[in-house]
């Protein structure tokens, strides 16, 4: 049943996805009790989870910015995840899978998904991992890769999930962190029907990695791939282990709220990524608090992650938020344009998703198709769309939620936090969501802006850097695995006396209290002593109806310090045969800029490409652009997902 309100195409959806959240009502007041009054806020929000032994101390701060959540109790990820829903739901779909890069379609109730785990574990057992050890997990998107992960953290064990696909060098650096006891790996991952053999990456990776290379090697063989070079004695066949240990199920290891549950790498969108470490209570307790206050899902419920588990919107929600929940999760592996433009919504459809998680980028996509094919399916679950990862624009958004007609909310946070720090959260009222603006501080995080040079907070209006006054809430990082002093290093020596957590991103606050992201502060634009965000200028770069997508840099100039450049996807490439219009479109999108930010965020060139270079994860390579842009070396390249992307950013300049 629908409860959606007819909404005409250019009418601005609510917030209001679930107005069933009593609390909720007055979000000033819930926000304000979670900063004035931590402990007794999340010590009531620790009653949705199974402590084994309950907590000592909600909140032990005594060495900032080290904090731990729920100090001396004794909880498991898995067993909240999976055992504790048993009881109520054995029967229910816990996990269903699709692939349509394989064709297989499957499910496991939490009973089936009990039994894979508890035996996986059981494996992992078996190969020597206890507490406390490592797990890299570098897998396509199967259902063995969420086993592998729960499994891991029900042994009290730490998962280091790699993007599967990832090159071998960068896999590498990432054994080397992590040092793990155990790999889990599959033969090959699948992209848009393209074959990608996992184990000839892996055994290079393995070589580099030297003495911190694991001594087993689990693979999970799909049978997609040319049969895998088996090293004896490291390597063993997952089904082999399988078979042998059918009716074998390891306990549940009770660990302290703080023990780490898994090391997870940021994009590396702006350099060397970064091993954040989460630890297990303050996780648990907040992403289950996020289900309901932020995505308004329920126990029973489908949630659908359009992400990877190698990121941090895969961990938190398709992996652990929805189980910890007690819901559907739907794992997809294959792309949102395969077999056809309609894949996500046919899925929506067959499985009554309620609420569904994706990146703009997708959605940039999408919008490129028919948009028949979003109206071939019966979306009347649908409740919302949340969008996260990159700068939502309003083109974008505006266009989805009036193709939906359901509230399309941009969330912002990062793997640092590991749950959302700015959105607007389920049923806030009377505010409505602000296109361009993922809206305002989540509760629990104390969001504010900050002169960069002085430390000072500025106000509406003003532009600053975005920061969090401590403590952390529960669920971010604990701090950078095995380097304590690179984690205050990095994130809290921007304003040192205060203590504040440093996002590194630009941003700026409405009189309404709304946030705008304005970019990442490495790349923000000086124009003879003006600071602009690169999303500004992108905004306006792309307000033009012939682009589609768009990057703008600042490159060196003798004159002014710094010029924007930009460097744009046109809708129609066709466009661009002919010299005389592609210069026509340039003076057409400067004038634009002009017209909307003024003429010093001019760009003093506009250049036109099929493709942007971007991560894996789906972010644009700023700095890569600008290195090039300014004619130095484009810098590390591991995150990049397609050379054409940089290849193209170098024709492009070409005289
Ligand atoms: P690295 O830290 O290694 O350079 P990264 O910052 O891209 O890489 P992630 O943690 O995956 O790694 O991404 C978080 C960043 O993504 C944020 O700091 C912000 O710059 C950007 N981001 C995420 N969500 C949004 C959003 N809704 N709007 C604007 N920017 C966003
Ligand atoms: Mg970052």
């Amino acid at each position: 049943m629908s409860d959606k309100q007819p909404l005409d195409k250019n009418s601005v959806p609510t917030a209001r996805h679930n107005q069933e959240t009593p609390d909720m009502a007055n979000y000033q007041a819930f926000h304000r009790h979670s900063i004035e009054q931590p402990a007794a806020f999340w010590g009531e929000q620790a009653k949705r989870i199974h402590w084994q032994r309950p907590c000592e101390q909600v909140l032990a701060y005594e060495q900032p910015p080290f904090r731990q959540w729920f100090a001396g109790g004794l909880t498991n990820l898995c067993y909240n995840a999976v055992d504790r829903h048993l009881a109520e739901r054995p029967e229910q779909t816990a996990l269903a899978y699709v692939s349509t890069e394989t064709g297989i379609e499957t499910s496991y109730s939490y009973r089936e998904l009990h039994a894979e785990v508890a035996r996986f574990a059981a494996i992992l057992q078996a190969q020597g991992v206890q507490k406390g050890d490592r797990v890299l997990i570098y897998m396509p998107m199967i259902p063995e890769a969420v086993f592998a992960m729960l499994a891991t953290v029900r042994l009290g064990a730490i998962h280091s999930v790699v993007f599967g696909g990832f090159a071998s060098a960068s896999l590498a650096t990432r054994i080397e962190d992590a040092a793990p006891k155990v790999m889990v790996t599959a033969d090959a991952g699948l992209r848009g029907g393209k074959l990608i053999p996992y184990k000839p990456l892996v055994d290079e990776a393995l070589a580099l990695a030297g003495s911190a290379a694991p001594d087993k090697v689990i693979l999970v063989n799909r049978g997609l791939a040319e049969a895998p070079m088996m090293k004896p004695g490291r390597d063993l066949d997952y089904d082999s282990l399988r078979e042998q240990h059918l009716n074998d199920r390891a306990e549940v290891e009770w660990v302290e709220s703080s023990h780490p549950s898994y090391i997870l790498y940021t994009s590396g969108t702006t350099g060397k990524p970064k091993g954040v470490q989460r630890d297990t209570g303050g996780y648990a307790v907040a992403l289950a608090a996020s289900m309901e206050y932020i995505y308004g899902g329920k126990p029973g419920e489908c949630f659908f992650s359009t992400s990877d588990i190698g990121w941090v919107v895969g961990h938190s929600y398709i992996v652990y938020a929805p189980l910890l929940t007690g819901m559907t999760t739907l794992v997809y592996e294959g792309l949102p344009v395969h077999p056809d433009p309609g894949i996500w919504w046919q899925l929506v459809e067959k499985y009554r998703v309620s609420v569904m998680f994706s990146a703009p980028t997708a959605v940039r996509v999408l919008k490129k198709q028919d948009p028949a094919w979003l109206h071939k399916y019966d979306l009347s679950s649908l409740r919302a769309l949340f969008l996260a990862g990159e700068p939502l624009d309003e083109p974008t958004a505006r266009w989805i939620a009036g193709e939906l007609q359901v509230p399309v909310l941009d969330n912002y946070w990062q793997t640092e936090t590991g749950w959302p720090m700015l959105t607007l959260c389920n049923g806030v009222e009377p505010k409505a969501v602000k296109y361009g603006s993922p809206g305002l501080p989540v509760y629990g995080y104390d969001v504010r802006l900050f002169n960069e040079a002085t430390g000072e907070e500025v106000g509406p209006g003003e532009k600053g850097v975005i920061g969090v006054l401590p403590p952390l809430p529960p669920g971010c990082m604990s701090t950078i695995w095995q380097q304590d002093q690179r984690f205050v290093d990095t994130y809290f020596s921007l304003f040192p006396d205060k203590l504040v957590y440093s996002s590194f991103d630009w941003g700026i606050k409405d009189a309404d209290g709304y946030f705008t992201i304005l970019g990442r502060t490495d790349d923000v634009i000086n124009v003879a002593g003006h600071r602009l965000g690169t999303r500004e200028i992108e905004e306006a770069v792309s307000s033009h109806s012939a682009i589609a997508e768009v990057a703008v840099v600042g490159v060196e100039d003798s004159l002014k310090g710094q010029v924007p450049k930009a460097f744009a996807v046109v809708r129609n490439p066709a466009l661009l045969d002919d010299p005389a219009s592609r210069s026509q479109l340039e003076k057409e999108v400067i004038a634009q800029v002009a017209a909307q930010l003024g003429a010093i965020a001019n760009p003093a060139r506009v250049y036109f490409v099929n493709q942007l270079p971007k991560t894996r994860s789906g972010k644009v390579l700023r700095r890569s652009i600008q290195a090039l842009a300014e004619g130095r070396d484009p810098g590390d390249l591991t995150t990049l997902d397609d050379p054409a992307g940089i290849e193209q950013i170098r024709q492009a300049m070409k005289p």
